[in-house]
């Protein structure tokens, strides 16, 4: 069987987002490193809102800028990250901060900046990428790893 590699998806509105992202919440399975691409305000945050009110998450979703990380215990798995690297200086700051430890276990790591992290990030199985289109967006997603296809694959075939 061929697996997808990419696919991309129109999304009108913010509700568009939340819907892609929270149709993920069924399949998903941990551990899984995804990088959130785009601008300020492409939507990389509503997609982790969608995703995680899909996983029965019921808080709110705020964006870590400001934290760095927000974590979310869910029952589904030993945690979900949410990353924003956008204020780093220098991607040392990935080091002083020890992010790397909250990679350890089964966690879902959502990453939205990962350039500004450099080497010091893992590496991706899945990029989901957003762009303006018309008053809408344009979502890419992409696998690297046979665990962010097998994802794409059970996710949206
Ligand atoms: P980011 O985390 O990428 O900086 P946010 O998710 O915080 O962006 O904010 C995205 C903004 O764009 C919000 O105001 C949201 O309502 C809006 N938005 C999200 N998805 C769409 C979409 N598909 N079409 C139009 N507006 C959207
Ligand atoms: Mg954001």
């Amino acid at each position: 069987m061929t697996q997808n590699t990419q696919l991309t998806r129109f999304l009108p509105d913010e509700e568009a987002t939340l819907r892609l992202g929270s149709s993920w919440a069924g399949t998903i399975m941990a551990p899984l490193v995804i990088y959130l691409q785009g601008d300020l305000g492409a939507g990389k945050t509503t997609f982790t809102r969608g995703l995680l009110q899909g996983m029965g998450y019921k808080g709110a979703v705020k964006s870590p800028t400001y934290t760095i990380v927000e974590s979310y215990p869910l029952p589904k798995f030993t945690l979900l990250h949410h990353f924003d690297l956008y204020r780093f200086a220098t991607p040392e700051e990935w080091e002083d901060a020890g992010l790397d430890d909250l990679f350890a276990g089964n966690c879902l790591c959502l990453i939205e900046w990962p350039q500004q992290g450099g080497t010091f990030v893992p590496p991706a199985d899945l990029t989901v990428k957003l762009e303006n289109a018309e008053s809408g967006r344009m979502c890419t997603l992409t696998a690297h790893t046979d665990r962010g296809r097998k994802s794409l694959e059970t996710w949206l075939n």
